[in-house]
This record gives structure tokens, C-alpha cells and sequence, in this order.
């Protein structure tokens, strides 16, 4: 049975990196791809990474009512998830996964509550601090914006159907699709 999932979980906890493992490990996943505002970092690719859109464009499809969710994140810049792609590998019968924040997780939920909400936790704050610090794609005052943001985040944990902690990239990922087939 297809399953649309949220990922969710704070800056740097390495859900991108779970999602990926994941990707290339298991069968019948299928990554949605967000639309945001924010200008590539090295390295992404359009319509791979993210839909890079203007805000004028990204205004135009929450018009056209184009987005299953979407929200400011980390205060400055718009995410959002493109409807159509979604429905489209859940007809396909594939399990659908969704790497968003918490305000998008919320509105996944009310308008499709069969969707399956799981947290992903650091094993402490130290070493999340320590992982956003390591990956070093963020200025100093970013991080602290997106620590700011952990922080909120990590308080909302209970408000998901699960929880998971990733220690380990693999066995995260493995749990995740434990929860997906149960
Ligand atoms: P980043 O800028 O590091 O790629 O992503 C920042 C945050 O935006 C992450 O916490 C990620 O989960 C969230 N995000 C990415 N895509 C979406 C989306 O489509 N909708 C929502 N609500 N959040 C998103």
C-alpha cells in the first residue's frame, strides 16, 4: 500500500542524508521536490535539489492552488510542496516521502490525516550543534537563526506520530520504512 510520509526534524539532524539512504537502498520511495525561494547553495541542482523559484512565481502557485503545503522557513524564505507530483506517485502506488518543516508537517496532517508525521531527533543538542557547525553552509548569524528554529522544533517532537533518533544513518533509515510498512 502507498503511504505519503513527512520527514521532519531539526537543521542538520541529517533527515536529507536518511532520505537519501533511503532513496538508493529501497525500493518503491519516492522523494516529493519542494519549490522555495532561497538562491541554490554550491552544488544543487533545480528541479533535483529544489524547484528554485522567484517569489512572484512561488505566490502564482500557492494561487493556483499548486501547493499541498508551504511555509516561511527559518524566517526569511518560502518552501512549499507541489501538489500534483505527490498525487501522482501515490496513484503509482509508491510510498511518498516529504522532507519539511513543522508548520508544513501541520498542514499535511489536517488536510490528509492518513499521512504518516515522523521526527527525527539528534542523539543530544551537543551534537547537533556540532553537525550544523561540521556541514559549515551557514553564516553565523543563519545558524544561530536555524538553532533558534531547532530549538521550537524539538519541542513540537510529540506532536508526531513517531519519533526516531538518528544515530545512525542506516538504522534511522531503517526504522523509517519499519513505520512506513506497519
Ligand atoms: P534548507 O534551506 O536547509 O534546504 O531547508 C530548510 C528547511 O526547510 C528544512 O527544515 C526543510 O525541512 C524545510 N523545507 C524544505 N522543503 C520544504 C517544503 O516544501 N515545505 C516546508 N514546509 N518546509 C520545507
Amino acid at each position: 500500500m502507498s503511504r505519503l510520509t513527512v520527514i521532519a526534524g531539526p537543521t542538520a539532524v541529517g533527515k536529507g542524508t536518511v532520505v537519501q539512504y533511503m532513496l538508493s537502498h529501497f525500493d518503491n520511495v519516492h522523494l516529493s521536490v519542494s519549490a522555495t525561494t532561497r538562491a541554490p547553495r554550491p552544488g544543487e541542482v533545480d528541479g533535483r535539489d529544489y524547484f528554485f523559484v522567484t517569489a512572484e512565481k512561488f505566490d502564482a502557485m500557492i494561487a493556483d492552488g499548486e501547493m499541498l503545503e508551504y511555509a516561511i522557513v527559518h524566517g526569511v524564505h518560502k518552501y512549499g510542496t507541489p501538489k500534483t507530483p505527490v498525487i501522482e506517485a501515490l496513484a503509482r502506488g509508491e510510498h511518498v516521502i516529504l522532507e519539511i518543516d513543522i508548520q508544513g508537517a501541520r498542514q499535511v496532517k489536517r488536510v490528509m490525516p492518513e499521512a504518516l508525521l515522523v521526527f527525527i531527533k539528534p542523539p543530544s543538542w551537543e551534537e547537533l550543534v556540532r553537525r550544523l557547525d561540521a556541514r559549515g553552509t551557514e553564516s553565523e548569524t543563519e545558524q544561530e537563526a536555524r538553532l533558534k528554529t531547532a530549538r521550537t522544533e524539538l519541542d513540537s517532537a510529540s506532536e508526531f506520530d513517531a519519533i526516531v533518533v538518528n544515530e545512525d544513518i542506516a538504522k534511522c533509515a531503517h526504522d523509517v520504512l519499519d513505520l512506513i510498512q506497519a
